[in-house]
């Protein structure tokens, strides 16, 4: 048998290993465009920023110890550029130019994406990078070496756009970050969003939000990024970081089904619309396993773990199904972890899928022991059965495990209740006796069951104020330092003795700093016949955050 696989990083190599794993016996051969296999991405923007000191650190494998391994003939610098599905045939071109063609038995695709680069004037000037992969990197240092770098924008702050913006700080770099949208970081909702706005503001990032690059031009040795709204910073250099999209043209021209968000389509073995042709990671669209509508997921996990996939497919037959992805993902912004898996709120409003939601604030572990950190947790569910649909997370340590959790819930199908019956490590460095994730659902699971009704922080600031009272039952410090506006302020120590002046004709949001005390007001004044009250869900604290001006 005879196995072709193009492209040589995080899908390719995986599959190509495997195979090996699969069939002593097999012809492997892996094409790969670029001069490096097997290399770690994902560590790229750290060895730029100087966390990894050494180049070497990022390569995994080479060819050639690659190739001695898994006896696997590794061509680097050979590029795909045609594929006859109905000949078995591929067509390749060297570096040299020299064409030759290859036959196959079977085939991989795991060509990857592509940054995407609009044609706005001056985007190729000088100093102007994207990254995605070893050279660029390479670029990227140079230019930071060359160039004594004092100032650099990012534009773009999804996931890559701020570890470049952090590690561009650590190079010694004022780092400004431009983002058309309202929010960093667009899988997580605004709440969640809102507590790195505030991060980077204190570790002296320039944060733009909702605007647009227009425009860049040269002055001197330097960049002017020019906004639509005709603001305009000058720099040493750009960093490009607004996304990317499947690496398709190959796919496209051998005549290769496209799904509808661009991806090449694969089935549930990963083989595409040709017989004997696969394909894996960024460059593929598959179904949302919670939405069942096809999505695009540029993950390293996902792609390794279709990479093992694919590999028993092409060795053994069509045996082993790909379950599909939710989008789990993590990423570092200086001191902060943001994590998130499943449905955010607005891709469920997007989806027009109705939901619950639910925010909790707990600490990293538990109080009494040094150095326990705030950790934030929302969930989205069904809000009537208590599916889960997401969790995201932010803090400064444990946020991993927590979303880790979750996402294996969601994946076999979990509701809120049963996050309460996960069985947690627990001594005090590492957690509570009631973890965040426990809290998380208990809270979540008081919402379902309608014990707890809630209020979002969005919803206060629609509020009707001639209809509804707004009651802060944290203490009158706290209150002073930091209030909604227009509420009253009623400790929750006090409330029995004061209720008489809270007015029973009226809704009333009540709210403390996280929810417990709210939730503990809640159940005061139901038991003396309030019955329209609803607890601010997070409390303050997220209303703090997310109505902050940035
Ligand atoms: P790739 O790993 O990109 O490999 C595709 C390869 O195919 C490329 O080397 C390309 O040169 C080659 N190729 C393309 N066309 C041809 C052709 N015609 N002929 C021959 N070769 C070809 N994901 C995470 O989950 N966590 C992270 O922290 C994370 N950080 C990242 C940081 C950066 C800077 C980048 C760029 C990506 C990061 N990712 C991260 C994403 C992750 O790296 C990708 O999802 C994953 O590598 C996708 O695997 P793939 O095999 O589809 O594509």
């Amino acid at each position: 048998m005879k196995h072709i696989i193009i492209g040589g990083v995080a899908g390719g190599a995986t599959a190509a290993a495997r195979i090996r794993r699969l069939d002593e016996f097999a012809e492997i051969i892996l094409l790969e465009k670029g001069k490096y296999i097997s290399y770690a991405n994902c560590g790229l923007p750290y060895y730029i920023g100087g966390t990894i000191q050494e180049r070497a650190e990022l390569f995994l494998q080479t060819p050639k110890s690659f190739g001695r391994r898994y006896n696997i003939d590794v061509r680097v610098e050979n590029e795909v550029i045609a594929i006859d599905t109905a000949a078995k045939n591929i067509t390749i071109r060297r570096k040299d130019g020299a064409i030759y063609n290859e036959q196959y038995d079977k085939l991989l695709l795991s060509p990857g994406a592509i940054p995407v680069k609009p044609p706005l004037q001056g985007i190729d000037l000088e100093g102007i990078f994207t990254l995605r992969n070893v050279d660029d990197t390479d670029d990227i240092k140079a230019h930071l070496n060359s160039h004594h770098v004092k100032s650099a924008v990012v534009v773009g702050a999804g996931f890559i756009g701020l570890e470049m913006a952090e590690n561009l700080y650590h190079a010694g770099a004022e780092v400004s970050i431009i983002e058309m949208g309202n929010q960093v970081m667009a899988p997580v909702d605004f709440s969640i969003a809102s507590h790195v706005h505030q991060h980077l503001k204190e570790k002296g990032v320039n944060l733009y939000l909702e605007q647009t690059v227009a425009q860049f031009e040269k002055r001197d040795n330097r960049i002017e990024v020019v906004f639509k709204s005709g603001k305009s910073i000058v720099t040493d250099m750009v960093i490009l970081s607004i996304g990317v999209r499947p690496e398709t043209q190959l796919a496209k021209s051998a005549g290769l089904k496209i799904g509808e968000t661009g991806g090449i389509w694969v089935d549930e073995y990963l083989q595409t619309s040709a017989k004997d042709v696969y394909a894996v990671g960024d460059a593929i669209e598959f179904p949302h396993p919670l939405t069942g509508k096809p999505w695009l997921n540029y993950l390293a996990n996902p792609a390794n773990r279709q990479g093992r996939i694919v590999a028993d497919n092409m060795a053994t037959g069509n045996t082993t199904k790909y379950e599909g992805a939710i989008g789990t993902s993590i990423a570092k912004v200086f001191d902060l972890t943001v994590a998130s898996t499943g449905l955010a709120a607005k891709r469920l409003k997007q989806l027009g899928i109705e939901y619950g939601s639910s925010t909790t604030h707990s600490a990293s572990h538990a109080g009494y022991y040094p150095d326990a950190l705030p950790l934030t947790l929302k969930l989205t569910f069904d809000p009537v059965s208590g599916k889960l649909y997401g969790g995201q997370s932010v803090g400064y340590g444990g946020v991993d495990k927590r979303i880790d959790q979750i996402a294996l819930l969601i994946k076999h199908g979990g509701t809120v209740f049963d996050l309460t019956k996960v069985e947690h490590t627990y001594a005090p460095p590492f957690s509570s006796a009631k973890d965040p994730v426990a809290i998380a659902g208990y809270v979540a699971g008081n919402i379902v069951s309608g014990v707890m009704p809630v209020i979002t922080w969005r919803q206060i600031q629609e509020a009707d104020l001639s209809r509804t009272l707004l009651l802060d039952v944290r203490t009158p410090e706290e209150h002073v330092l930091g209030a909604i506006p227009d509420s009253i302020n009623i400790p929750l120590d006090d409330l029995r003795s004061r209720i008489d002046e809270l007015p029973k004709d009226k809704t009333i949001y009540i709210y403390c700093a996280a929810g417990l005390r709210g939730y503990l007001a809640m159940k005061i004044l139901k038991a003396r016949g309030f019955n329209d009250i609803r607890n601010l869900s997070g409390g303050y604290k997220t209303y703090d955050l997310a109505t902050a001006p940035v």
